[in-house]
């Protein structure tokens, strides 16, 4: 479901070129549960937001359930991502000044969903990370153990047939990580693909099938 073909990326700062990608070319087949790992700046994070489609190559294809994304408009994949693609960022980017549960339900806003459904979507969810008791605290009220988990929440909450997670069980304590391990491996079982970042190996129930290990921006 997912194809690269000698994918590069460059990121120009000022007058410097940054190679962050050099020529990676994989395939990840639906159902998988892969893991890309690599010391700090290999490119990870680069790779993820490129698999996303967050951010487009400077070189190479990517094509996702048989489509050529490089160079669609990005209302195509706008709409793409809506539709598959669950994206954890290793930063969380929520929103700050809403509680747990609006974070959550924040995906189903645009589909003019009213808050009573919204909230009604999203509680399983937290649930299902152990946060029921968080749901109404202001996000930033939480650890970033949990702030973690209400990430991994909102990605689901359109029920994505692809979860993209940036080190979603590197910076947290070890039962956060069996935790977050586990709903993960659970959602694998279920038929999601899912493809994570990780500098730690992944515990309990997450067996990856396939991991790809990236140094200087090339695959090892
Ligand atoms: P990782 O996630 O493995 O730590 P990244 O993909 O974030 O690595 O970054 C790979 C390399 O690209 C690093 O050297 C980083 O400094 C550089 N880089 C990432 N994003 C940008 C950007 N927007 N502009 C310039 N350089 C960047
Ligand atoms: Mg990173």
């Amino acid at each position: 479901m997912v194809i690269l073909e000698s994918v590069s990326k460059v990121f120009r700062q000022g007058r410097e070129e940054v190679p962050a990608l050099s020529d990676v070319s994989l395939r990840i087949e639906k159902g998988e549960c892969v893991t890309i790992k690599g010391p700090s700046g290999c490119g990870k994070s680069t790779l993820l937001g490129i698999i996303g489609t967050l951010a487009r190559p400077t070189r190479g294809e990517v094509s996702l359930d048989g489509t050529r994304v490089t160079g669609l408009p990005e209302h195509f994949l706008c709409d793409l991502r809506r539709r598959k693609i669950g994206f954890v960022f290793q930063h969380f980017h929520l929103l700050r000044g809403y509680s747990a549960l609006e974070n959550v339900g924040l995906p189903l806003v645009p589909q003019g969903l009213r808050e009573a459904e919204r909230n009604r979507r999203a509680m399983p969810l937290l649930e299902a990370m152990g946060l029921e008791s968080r749901a109404h605290f202001p996000i930033h009220h939480l650890s970033g153990g949990e702030q973690q988990r209400v990430a991994i929440a909102r990605a689901l909450v359109l029920s994505p047939e692809l979860l993209i997670a940036d080190e979603p069980i590197s910076n947290v304590d070890a039962d956060n990580a069996a935790l977050i391990g586990n709903v993960l491996a659970k959602l694998n079982r279920e038929g999601k693909t899912l493809i994570f970042t990780t500098h730690i190996e992944p515990t309990g129930a997450l067996t990856p099938t396939s991991t790809y290990t990236l140094a200087g921006g090339r695959l090892t």
